[in-house]
């Protein structure tokens, strides 16, 4: 029987209706959430991201702020602005879009924005209240990741969980937030050796490569959850996953499909971070 679809465009929809329920209550308190989102330059994919995030903010009821500067933006230009905004008090969340053009050192800038404002959850800090379980901000793909499992009751505690990619933004806060719900959890990198080895032990397989169609079907437990977050195009320029969804959806329980599956609900968890800062401050 073919896999149960983990629908993150339907999930998003439901996860956005209660975000703007509760930026409406935050906006009657005289307090609307708002979100800034930087922009340095000008690459295709992430000025498509930034627009998708502020499209995303005022169609829920949260103030956004895009700053786009030209690529040529000294670093120490960049940090003032994010000065600027950490001291801003109608401003609850701050974005810094990735990558940065290289003569910018994007650790420095993570860094320099104010913690309880990190809704990316890439700060150090932010990092290591997550690592030792007390997260502030959950970063946003994991995070919805870990609602796509909720979304279908499953009981990650005891569970195998592979964890295939291991990126600061996804593949480590992943296998973290994984653990934490009580997952037993192996993280695999480039240099692993047989990885279809460990993927087929894996009850519940989150894949984050950047690899079309690495995981293929034979690597799949039968009846495994399969959740796939990488992003690329194929032959045809047609958006495609890690994993080779045709077949692995004849071996899985549930699959995430790309696009529609983890990349909706990015957006929505970024929506999710920003509420929850500003109802913190
Ligand atoms: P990244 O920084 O390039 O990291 C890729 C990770 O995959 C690295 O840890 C790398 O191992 C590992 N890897 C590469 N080839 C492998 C292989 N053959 N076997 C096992 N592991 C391998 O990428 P990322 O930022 O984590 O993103 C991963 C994918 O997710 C990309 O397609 C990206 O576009 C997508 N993404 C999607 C969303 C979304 O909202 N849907 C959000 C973020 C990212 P090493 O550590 O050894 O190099």
């Amino acid at each position: 029987m073919p896999a149960q679809l983990i629908d993150g465009t339907l999930l998003s929809q439901q996860l956005r209706a209660d975000v703007a329920k509760r930026a409406a209550a935050l906006t009657a308190r005289g307090k609307q959430p708002g979100l800034a989102v930087i922009l340095v330059g000008d690459n295709p994919a992430s000025t498509v991201y930034v627009r998708n995030k502020v499209k995303a903010c005022s169609d829920n009821g949260l103030h956004s702020v895009l700053e786009k500067y030209d690529a040529e933006l000294s670093e120490a230009d960049l940090l003032a602005r994010i000065d600027a905004l950490n001291n801003d008090p109608t401003i609850h969340g701050i974005l810094i879009q990735l990558p940065l053009p290289a003569h910018i050192n994007a650790t420095k800038v993570i860094e320099a924005i104010a913690a309880e404002k990190d809704v990316d959850g890439f700060h150090i800090s932010n990092a290591g209240l997550l690592m030792t379980g007390q997260p502030l901000f959950r970063p946003c793909t994991p995070y919805g990741v870990m609602k796509m499992l909720e979304s279908i009751d499953y009981p990650i505690r005891g569970a195998h969980a592979v964890v295939v990619g291991a990126s600061n933004i996804v593949g480590k806060p992943q296998a973290m937030l994984l653990l934490q719900a009580g997952a037993t959890v192996t993280i695999c990198n480039s240099k692993t050796r047989d990885l279809a080895h460990h993927t087929k032990q894996a009850d519940i397989l989150v894949v984050a490569t950047g690899k079309a169609n690495l995981v293929t079907a034979d690597m799949i437990k039968p009846g495994a959850v399969v959740i796939d977050v990488g992003m690329n195009r194929n032959q045809e320029g047609k958006l495609c996953g890690d994993v080779d969804f045709a077949n692995a959806k004849e071996v899985a329980s549930h699959i995430t499909p790309v696009p529609g599956g983890v990349g909706p609900m990015t957006i929505t968890m970024l929506l999710v971070n920003t509420i929850e800062a500003a109802e913190r401050m």
